[in-house]
Formats: structure tokens, sequence, C-alpha cells
């Protein structure tokens, strides 16, 4: 047989590493920010044109590379951070691959600057596609500056997978913040195309930090953590209180040794310690930072090191939950046998078993629905009914109601034809309808009309408005305030009267008049996020459901809230003047039906 084993050349293998280690622009960055880092650097620009695609220059006044390093750099397997297998279980710096730079040098056209501290000349190199093409001496400045160009010029296929600019300048800008959260002392700047997106100078501490990348009002609601649990574990940082939340995990930073990452058994964690006191699909704000005997986790499992392995994964876990508990206890929000329940802070919603809805109900909630009521059926018969699944045949008005007493005088729908009994758990509203037991559910009632109505007025141009008593100052991250600018218009149009204050500040002054005052920072904040997440076209006309939904979720009628009859009967006749039919957008039912059939099945009657 023909032998056809070959060792691939040393540029191709450049390019399969590249392939793991740089995915996209922001990628680059991570890597040379890392690097800058590492070099020990205090100063650090970030200069991007057309989301990293066209270029990425990153400058720092770091420990600098004499010739020899400057050349060795770009090798494969060349690294200054370890020596042996040892330190790679003590590892002190964020790199230690030795690939990256050869990594990206062959995918781009790459101009290396660097001059040692305290060296006498600087060294500069220019690569295409990883082959060094010029070089030589030149004064310099000491430090390192490295420029990447025309990013997978030489790679199409890969090039093709590339989003947008705003998109892949959004990844960037979360690189940059992580990276700048975890360096306090490290000034850094990053421009997009010739403006300064993220400013932050040196500062003192963490929490500083926080307030100029995340927004300084965050501060007031940040509650200190700081636990030692002993065998060189500790978490320190900050969470938010519970009355801050966000609709993705977005927002939840977290770093072991030093280094972000996103790790499922921390998340878990995480979530697990604010079990209860958030409500499901709803994320806190934390940036944390656990330490960990480097000996005891593993960083090398991943190329790009977002991931590691702990050795004892229970302990970290646990470590973390009851840390996380220990800091909300003594506020009050933990609802605990002998806890005091809710918070003694004042706060802006008080949590309760389900206070406020996800902004996109799941399957999940839709399950937890039909678990509640069947749970709640039970206390009418012990033995579980049928699991109700007709909630989604939805009456049409013109159904004929079949009661006696109804006003012939009205042309009433399905709704108003029902019979109130009562309300269940202030959260579900019981009625008869002929022979059968109808339970609506008043909170996705009032969602539905609320969503309906908004489409309504929406397209009519009319969306009804209310101006805030106080007009509230919302501070956005740098990148949903970059993409959140662009839709101001479109947010105007929707009933929200918002202003750009300069920077990530925004004054919200008038909201929807369907909206619940209270509440309305919260919901401009998801849809900045949600804009942020889904890119500029989220508000373009065919997406503008998924605002409307969210809208509708901040509606002023909630679970939890006791219905005198008018205001039930009431609900019931706004059910009657929306078309559902026509519009479907939850999944969640808005009534449930069993007949007598079905309960007297359940008395063992039949
Ligand atoms: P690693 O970071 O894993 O060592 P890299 O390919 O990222 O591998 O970098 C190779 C080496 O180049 C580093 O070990 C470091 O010595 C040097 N280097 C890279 N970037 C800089 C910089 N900005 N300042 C000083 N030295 C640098
Ligand atoms: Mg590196």
């Amino acid at each position: 047989m023909k032998q056809s084993i070959q060792i691939l050349p040393e540029q191709l293998c450049n390019q399969i590493a590249a392939g793991e280690v740089v995915e996209r622009p922001a990628s680059v960055v991570k890597e040379l920010l890392e690097n800058s880092l590492d070099a020990r650097a205090t100063e650090i620009c970030i200069e991007v044109e057309k989301g990293g695609k066209r270029l990425i220059r990153i400058i720092d006044d770091g420990c600098g590379m004499g010739r020899d390093d400057a050349f060795l750099c770009l090798e494969r397997h060349a690294t200054s951070k370890i020596h042996n297998e040892s330190d790679l279980f003590a590892l002190h710096t964020l790199g230690f691959r030795g690939e990256a730079l050869p990594s990206i040098a062959s995918v781009c056209r790459m101009q290396l600057q660097t001059c040692a501290q305290g060296g006498d000349e600087g060294w500069e190199i220019y690569a295409e596609g990883g082959q060094v093409k010029r070089a030589g001496a030149i004064g310099l400045p000491p430090g390192t500056s490295i420029e990447v160009r025309d990013l997978f010029f030489n790679t199409p296929a890969r090039r093709k997978f590339l989003r947008k600019d705003e998109t892949e300048f959004g990844h960037i800008a979360d690189i940059v913040t992580r990276l700048a959260l975890a360096s306090p002392a490290v000034q850094f700047r990053l421009l997009h195309n010739g403006r300064p997106l993220i400013e932050v100078y040196r500062q003192s501490g963490l929490a500083e930090r926080i307030g100029a990348l995340l927004g300084r009002p965050l501060l007031a609601d940040l509650l200190p953590v700081d636990v030692d649990g002993g065998n060189e574990l500790k978490l320190r940082g900050f969470v938010s209180q519970p009355s801050i939340h966000r609709s993705t995990t977005g927002a939840m930073y977290t770093f072991i040794n030093g280094r972000y990452i996103r790790d499922r058994v921390v998340q878990h964690a995480l979530l697990e310690g604010f079990r209860n006191v958030l409500v499901k699909g709803r994320y806190p704000v934390v940036v944390l930072f656990l330490e960990i005997d480097p000996s005891l986790v593993d960083v090398n499992v991943h190329p790009t090191k977002h991931e590691v392995r702990f050795r004892d994964q229970r302990l970290v876990h646990d470590f973390i939950t009851s840390a996380v508990r220990d800091v909300l206890r003594p506020s009050g929000w933990l609802k605990e046998p002998g806890a005091h329940a809710g918070p003694t802070t004042a706060a802006v919603s008080q949590p309760s078993e389900r206070p406020i809805y996800p902004s996109a109900p799941t399957p999940e909630i839709v399950r937890e629905y039909r678990k509640e009521i069947q749970e709640s059926l039970q206390l009418y018969g012990r033995t579980p009914p049928p699991l109700v699944d007709r909630s989604f045949n939805m009456p049409v008005s013109s159904e004929s109601p079949s009661h006696a007493e109804a006003d012939p005088a009205e042309t009433q729908g399905f709704y108003s034809s029902l019979r109130i009994v009562g309300q269940y758990r202030n959260s579900y509203i019981v009625c008869q309808d002929g022979n059968d037991l109808v339970l609506v559910d008043q909170h996705a009632a009032h969602e539905r009309i609320g969503f309906e109505r908004l489409r309504k007025q929406f397209l009519a141009g009319s969306i009804e408005r209310q101006a805030l008593l106080f007009p509230v100052v919302i501070e956005l991250d740098f990148r949903e305030a970059d993409q959140f600018v662009g839709q101001l218009e479109k947010l105007d149009r929707l009933g929200f009267d918002i202003e750009h204050f300069g920077g990530k500040s925004f004054v919200l002054k008038g909201v929807p008049r369907f909206l619940d005052q209270t509440d309305a920072e919260q919901l401009v904040r998801d849809i900045a996020s949600e804009t942020t997440l889904i890119g500029k076209s989220v508000l373009a006309e065919e997406s503008l459901d998924k605002v409307f939904i969210l809208m509708a979720c901040h509606g002023v009628i909630r679970a939890n809230q006791a219905l005198a009859v008018p205001e039930m009967s009431a609900l019931l006749k706004e059910l009657d003047a929306v078309d559902f039919s026509a519009h479907c957008p939850h999944g969640r039912p808005v009534m449930v039906r069993q007949s007598l059939a079905d309960i007297e099945k359940m008395f063992k009657r039949s």
C-alpha cells in the first residue's frame, strides 16, 4: 500500500489552530488584551474598524519585547509564561499555550511593533498570512502595538461566517468589559470607527470599575461579597439586590483566578443562591471573583479557556451557593424557615412566590401553570384530573352565550357571559360557563389584552401615553447604549418618551398608558438588552411583537393581586374586545375549562 501519512506544514497547523482560537474579531481582541495584561500594562487602547473585520489595533505600555522575543512570539508554541508541566497547574498568567499570536498571524495581515522596557530600540515586523514580509528596527516608546488587518482575508470560508459590524463589535465590547472588570487598575479605551465607546481610567477598586462600566446607579443596589471558605477558596465581588434583575445572563460576570469564565457549575450555583428570590427566567447582576488553589482547577480543557474543570465540583458549587445566600440573608430577602420574609430594605418590587413573569413564557412555565391548576383542582377532588389540554381552543366572541341572565341589549362576548364565582389565590378568576368550570389566569388575560391593544394602537399610530411623575435616569452598559440610541425614534412611536442624556445615560419621561409606572425602568432595560441581543433589526416592524410581549408583561394586573368582582368582570369584558383568533403570541393559556363530567369523574360520581 502506498504510504500516505504526512506531517502538515507549519502554516497549515497554525491555520487549524486558528480555527479553535480565532472564531471572530472578538477572539483576537481577547487574546491580544490578555497578552497586554500578562505584560503588566497599565494603559491599553483598543482601536477597531468595521466591527474588527478591517482593523484591530491594540497598544499597550507593558513590558514589551526585545528583538529575539519579537521574532519568536510568532512561532508556534513559543511562550514566556510556562516552562514545565508543573507550571501548568500553578498558572498566574492569562496565557500559556503560546498559540495565539501565530494562529492570529496566520489568518490576517499583522504588524507588530514592540520595544522592551529599558531597551534602546524597538522592532517592527510585518507578516501576511503568517509569513514575515518585512522586519526592522525602529524608534518606539516601551510597550507593544499589534495591528490585525483584514481578518480571514486568506480563509474566505471563515470570513463568510462573520456577522454585521455591530454584532461583531458588540462581542468585542463584551470582551473588553469582562477584562476591564477584572483589572480595575488598568486604563482601557475602546474606539469603534474612531468613536470612543469605552473609556475607563485607573480605578482604585472593583466597585468603582463596575460603576464606570455597568452604570453608576447600579452601585446603590449591589451587595458586597467577601467570603473565605478555607482551603484557598474565596469569593469576592458583588451581587445585585434581588430587586434588580435582567432578562438574560448577560450581566453575570464570573471570574476564576482572575480569568473570565462562563462555567455551568458556577452559573448553576449562583442561580441556586438566588432561588426563590428571583423568578425563573430573570437573572441577577453579578461580578464575582472566585479564587481557588490553581491545583484544584484545570483551565486547560478548552482552547479559549472559557470552561474549566474543578477537581471537586460539589465543594465549589455549594461554597458559591451558600456564600450568595449568606449575603442575601441579612437583607431579608430569603424566605427560609425561621427567617424573616420579605425585604427589610426599601425595594422596587417585592419578591413573592411569583411576583412577575419572565418576558417569554417557556414551555416550562406552561407546564408549571398546568401543574398549579391541577393542584388547585385537586382541592376539589382527590384523584388527579386529566391534564387540561383544551386551553388553546379559544372561544370566538361570536359564540352565542347560553345564559339566561345575559343582557340582550349588549352583544355579549364569551368572556363576559361567564358567571364569576370568585378568585383563587389572587391569581385566577373562577367562573362558570353553563355546566363547565372555567379558570381564567388574570395575569395572562391582562397580557393578552395589553398585547392586542398595543398592536392595534401602534398600527393606528396612536399609542396612549402617560408622563412619568418623576423622570427616571437609566444608565445602560456601553454595548446596550450604543444600540439603544438608534432605537429611540421607534420607541417613541411605541409610546416611550426617552431622551439620550449623553454617554450611556438616558432619561425616561413617559411611557405607554397601559404600563405600570413603577416598572417602567425595568421594562426599558429589558427592551435594551433584547435589542442588544438580537441586533439592530429588532425593532423592524416584523419583530415588534417581541417588544409588545415584553410591554404586555409589564402591564398593571399581576398575579397575586386581589380583584373585586367589578374588576374581574371588567377584565373579562376587555378580553372579549381583543381578537384572539387572529393572533396568539404567547404559548400560555388564558383560560382552562373542566366539564361537569370531568369534575364528576374526579368525585367518582360517573
Ligand atoms: P501565550 O500568551 O500563551 O504565551 P501568545 O502567542 O499569546 O502565547 O504570546 C506569545 C508570547 O509573546 C508571550 O508568551 C509573550 O512573551 C509575548 N507577548 C505577546 N504579546 C505581548 C505583549 N503585548 N507584550 C509583551 N509580550 C508579549
Ligand atoms: Mg496569549
